[in-house]
């Protein structure tokens, strides 16, 4: 699905290396989370997969279904499959939450030649998959995550990823911020779309998230650099030590 080779980049602004030399190749079907202290790179690998500018890319690969992702326009590579719920979701003044929606889902699709979603079927499906993550119709109306709390906002994303039906979906601490409840509410959003065709890669800092969602790998990152990856008992490990005897063990 995804697939990630000695990714290399540097801010375009300062000559500053961030990610130096990333490798992950997430499957279909997979769940892969990634763990790491503040400041590792982790945020940057998700913008730069999805096209946010500032980034430069010095070496190495990045394909989505076999097409080399960093060639394309962001909005090509969301047509292509790749979603990224942001870990601080933007405010958008002016633009109906559903409107937003609409759009991008008939984008979308027009992008892909396929036919648009009917207003009725958009507002039957975008009303049932609001309903399950607790989002009422006045936040469906309300412009984009204007005056959401932290907890609203993020759940948003998540009715944004139901919508889209992405083939990869990249959660950039979703979990921060969120109470017991709405932590919940987002990993039942997240498992209900899991799928044999859809791959994710979550990105968290704490391992109870992955209590809800069920991490099939689990990677460390540090310094710009994947150090280890194995199975759910290493966000455990993280959990109960830390990540000191992770980085003196790789150092
Ligand atoms: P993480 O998400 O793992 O906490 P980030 O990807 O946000 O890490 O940041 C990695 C490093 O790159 C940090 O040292 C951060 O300060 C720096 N960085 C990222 N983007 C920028 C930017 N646009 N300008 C300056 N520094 C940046
Ligand atoms: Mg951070
Ligand atoms: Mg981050």
């Amino acid at each position: 699905m995804l697939n990630i080779k000695n990714l290399h980049v540097s801010l375009e602004e300062e000559d500053k290396q961030i990610l130096k030399g990333v490798d992950l190749t997430v499957e279909a079907g997979k769940v892969h989370a990634i763990m790491g202290p503040n400041g590792s790179g982790k945020s940057t690998l998700s913008y730069v997969l999805s096209g946010k500018d500032g980034y430069e890319v010095t070496e190495g690969s990045a394909e989505l279904l076999g097409e080399d992702l960093l060639d394309i326009d962001p909005e090509e590579r969301a047509a292509l499959g790749l979603f990224l719920a942001f870990q601080y979701p933007v405010e958008i003044p002016g633009v109906g939450n559903m409107t937003f929606l609409r759009t991008a889902v008939n984008s979308q699709r027009k992008a892909r030649g396929e036919d648009e979603m009917s207003a009725t079927e958009f507002l039957k499906v975008v009303r049932e998959r609001a309903k399950s993550l607790k989002i009422d119709a006045d936040m469906l109306k309300r412009p984009v995550n204007v005056g959401f709390s932290g907890g609203e906002k993020k759940r948003n994303e998540i009715l944004q990823m139901a919508m889209l039906e992405p083939k990869m979906c990249i959660l950039d601490e979703t979990d921060s911020g969120l109470d017991v409840d709405a932590m919940k509410l987002v990993a039942e959003g997240v498992n209900a779309l899991r799928s044999e065709g859809r791959g994710f890669l979550v990105i968290t800092h704490y391992q109870r998230l992955l209590d809800h969602i069920k991490p099939d790998v689990v990677h460390i990152m540090a310094n710009g650099r994947i150090v280890k990856t194995g199975g759910p008992e290493l966000a455990l490990e993280v959990e109960q030590n830390g990540y000191a005897d992770i980085l003196a063990e790789v150092a």
